[in-house]
C-alpha cells in the first residue's frame, strides 16, 4: 500500500497515520516528526527547519523532497509507506510522482480527514499543554491553518481528478474515525 494522509493541522493526521500504518503493515513517515526529531538532535537539517516551524511556514520544497525521498528508499518502505504531512504543495506532489515512478509502483489512496475548524484550534491549544510543541501557539496556528488553505487544500483536488481521493469525517472518538478509514481502504486494491 503506497497510502498518504491529508488534511489540516490537528486534524488528528498522525494519530490515524500510526494505526493505519499497523494494520496495513508499512511504515508511517510523518515529515513533521522526522523535523522535530532533527530539530531535537540538533542536526544541521534540523537548523534549518526550526525557523520554518517555529513561524509556522513550510520547510522548502527541496529540503523536504530530499528527506521524503531518502526516507522511502529505506528497506522498510520496499513494501509500501504512509505519508503524513506530504505533499503539502504541488511542486511536492511532481516529485512524489517522479519518486513512486521509479520504483515501478503507484500511488493506491489519499485519504483526506475532514473536520471542524473552530474545534481544530481548541484541540491543538490542548495539544500545546500536552506536548509542549513550539509551533501550537495561537498566532502560529492560524498560520499554518491559512498556508493549509492556500497551499496544500487544493491537492485534494489534484487527487480527486485521479480517482485516488478518499474522504473520511474526522470527527468524533479516535477508534470511530480510524474504523471508517479502515472501511473505506479495505476495499481499495493494491498495486
Ligand atoms: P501540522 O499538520 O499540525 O501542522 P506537522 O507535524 O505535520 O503538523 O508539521 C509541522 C511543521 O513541519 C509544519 O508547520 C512545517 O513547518 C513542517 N513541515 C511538515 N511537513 C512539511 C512539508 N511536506 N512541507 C513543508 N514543510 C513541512
Amino acid at each position: 500500500m503506497r497510502l498518504i494522509m491529508m488534511g489540516p493541522p490537528g486534524a488528528g493526521k498522525g494519530t490515524q497515520a500510526t494505526f493505519i500504518a499497523e494494520h496495513f503493515g508499512i511504515p508511517a513517515v510523518s515529515t513533521g516528526d522526522i523535523f522535530r526529531a532533527n530539530v531535537s538532535r540538533g542536526t544541521a537539517l534540523g537548523v534549518k527547519a526550526k525557523e520554518y516551524m517555529d513561524a509556522g511556514e513550510y520547510v522548502p520544497d527541496e529540503v523536504t523532497n530530499e528527506m521524503v525521498r531518502n526516507r522511502i528508499q529505506e528497506p522498510d518502505a520496499d513494501k509500501g509507506f504512509l505519508l503524513d504531512g506530504y505533499p503539502r504543495t504541488l511542486a511536492q506532489v511532481e516529485e512524489l510522482d517522479t519518486m513512486i515512478k521509479s520504483t515501478g509502483h503507484a500511488l493506491d489512496a489519499v485519504v483526506v480527514l475532514t473536520v471542524d475548524q473552530d474545534e481544530v484550534v481548541e484541540r491543538l491549544l490542548q495539544r500545546a499543554l500536552i506536548d509542549g510543541r513550539t509551533d501550537d501557539t495561537g498566532d502560529v496556528i492560524r498560520r499554518r491553518q491559512e498556508l493549509y488553505g492556500e497551499e496544500t487544500a487544493p491537492l485534494i483536488e489534484v487527487y480527486r481528478d485521479r480517482g485516488l481521493l478518499i474522504e473520511v469525517d474526522g470527527m468524533g472518538q479516535v477508534e470511530d474515525v480510524t474504523q471508517r478509514i479502515f472501511d473505506a481502504l479495505d476495499v481499495v486494491p493494491q498495486s
